[in-house]
């Protein structure tokens, strides 16, 4: 392959926008063998690979790709594996972008090598194979360990301590497994077949996987660790909607995007009346909000019937959080964006539904404390949006529910827990905790990197207990 060449990343179809805006399928489709080979071909497989460095939960990427390369599809997939459970979900939603395809030296003369779409590549290809891989060598139990929610945190806890030998129960309240994967990624990016699949695999290792079990509720941590569990990881995630405190936000038709999306995702809204669950979507949504779930949302409204979609957000186009993939494909289809705008009061009609939404432009300023410019309200610029739909995207916290009904857990004034960077621990003896209810929002690769972190932080624990054993 000539320099030239190398520069070039091999392209992935995407179904017709014309055809996707009317349907729930999914809207990437993947690579070919062939593509796949061509792809793997690019790289350049460095010995100090930067790449990897780029990897919160360290896999092995030029090893893969090699694998890839030379046709051996299946390998490749068992070397993902070795460090991710959870390899067709990363593959399409991670922010490859920002990490392993950021570092990735072919990054500097051209485009870096598609190391998420490869990943993708192989983990479907051994799905659609049937070959789920079995973990060889697992040692003998040590001890019982107890997982609190089933998003990418706890299943990469619960992985990766199977592995390791020790007998794990994961406690989930929603009734299927996959925390934010199962219900708030929308169809179209993230099939649910594929995350269900992912779970069996986990189930397979040998995780127990308990659903429509709330933790503080059915059982507190306490009364888990008197039933002999050695340890707890909390992984509940941050489910809690924000909302912004504006005039009119309980108005009818004002959802927040987590009601929004459940209803969609998780509750099937989108194949009713198959699925008993309505959900009312108008010709006008404004979806507040720039990052993933505001995409998610104004994606699913489109797919719903809406005749206009806008994204209304506080900054400028650069600032925009979501995925650029994502932003590029909503803008494909239609979303239209309004940028550097911030609402300020619903107003709604005489049966109390949204009717409009008041915004006033904004211009940015100086840099904030997150390092972006400070979005800063244009005096008098006042207008009125017609709207009879608003999506409310603007982030969420931690619910607090772990954190109210467990002694001596620490929390920040965010009602994150509070834990030891490098182990997960919390400040209860024998609970860890990661992903987001640590963090606050952030990614699926965060969540399973701190999950890697608290795996080994409880075997540490567990083998110290049992007299090093
Ligand atoms: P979660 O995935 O939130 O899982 C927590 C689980 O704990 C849930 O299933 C919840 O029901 C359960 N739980 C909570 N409390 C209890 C309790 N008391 N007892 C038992 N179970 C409990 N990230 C990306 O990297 N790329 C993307 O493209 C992307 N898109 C996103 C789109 C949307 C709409 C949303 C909402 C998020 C998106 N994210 C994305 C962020 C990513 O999904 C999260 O950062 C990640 O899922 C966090 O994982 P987690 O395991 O910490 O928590
Ligand atoms: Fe291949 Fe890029 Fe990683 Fe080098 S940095 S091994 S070229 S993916």
């Amino acid at each position: 392959m000539d320099k030239e060449q190398r520069k070039h990343a091999t392209s992935m179809a995407k179904q017709d926008v014309l055809d996707r805006i009317h349907n729930f399928y999914e809207v990437a489709l993947g690579y070919t063998q062939e593509q796949a080979m061509a792809e793997a071909e690019r790289c350049l497989q460095c010995p100090n690979p930067r790449c990897v460095q780029g990897c919160p939960v360290d896999i092995d990427i030029p090893a893969f790709i090699k694998e890839i390369k030379e046709g051996n599809f299946l390998a490749a997939s068992a070397k993902i594996k070795e460090k991710n459970s959870l390899p067709a979900v990363c593959g399409r939603v991670c922010p490859q972008e920002n990490q392993c395809q950021k570092m990735c030296v072919i990054g500097k003369m051209g485009d870096p090598i598609s190391i998420g779409r490869l990943e993708r590549f192989a983990s479907d290809y051994e799905r659609k194979m049937g070959v789920n891989i079995p973990d060889k060598d697992v040692a003998p139990v040590t001890g019982k360990v107890a997982i609190v929610g089933s998003g990418p945190a706890g299943l990469t806890v619960a992985a990766d301590l199977v592995k390791l030998g020790h007998e794990v129960a994961m406690f989930e309240s929603l009734h299927l497994a996959g925390g934010v994967l199962m219900y708030g990624i929308p169809e179209f990016r993230l099939p649910k077949e594929i995350v269900q699949a992912e779970v069996e695999y986990i189930k397979k290792l040998g995780v127990d996987v308990k659903t429509n079990y709330t933790i503080g509720r059915i059982f507190t941590i306490d009364e888990l660790f008197a039933d002999g569990f050695d340890a707890i990881f909390v992984g509940s995630g941050a489910g809690l909607p924000r909302f912004m405190g504006i005039p009119g936000e309980n108005l009818g038709g004002v959802y927040s995007a987590n009601e929004f999306l459940i209803r969609v995702n998780l509750m099937k809204g989108y194949l009713f009346p198959e699925y008993d669950t309505p959900i009312r979507i108008g010709k006008n949504v404004a979806v507040i909000g720039g990052g993933n779930v505001a995409m998610d949302s104004a994606r699913c409204s489109l797919r719903l019937g809406a005749e206009k979609v806008y994204i209304v957000y506080r900054r400028s186009r650069e600032e925009l959080p979501a995925r650029e993939e994502e932003a590029e494909n909503a803008e494909e289809e239609g979303i239209i964006f309004r940028l550097l705008n911030n609402p300020t009061k619903f107003v709604g009609d005489e049966s109390g539904w949204v009717s409009g939404m008041e915004c006033i432009k904004m211009e940015l300023g100086e840099p904030d404390a997150s390092g972006r410019r400070r979005p800063v309200p244009v005096e008098g610029s006042e207008f009125m949006m017609d709207i009879d739909t608003a999506i409310i995207a603007i982030g969420q916290t931690p619910n607090p529910l772990i954190q109210r009904t467990t002694e001596g857990l620490e929390t920040t004034k965010w009602g994150t827990i509070v834990v030891n960077e490098e182990t997960g621990a919390a400040t209860k003896e024998g609970v860890y905790a990661g992903g987001d209810v640590v963090s606050g929002a952030a990614t699926v690769i965060s969540a399973m990197g701190a999950g890697k972190k608290a795996a080994k932080g409880i075997h540490e624990y567990i083998k110290k207990k049992k007299g090093g054993k």
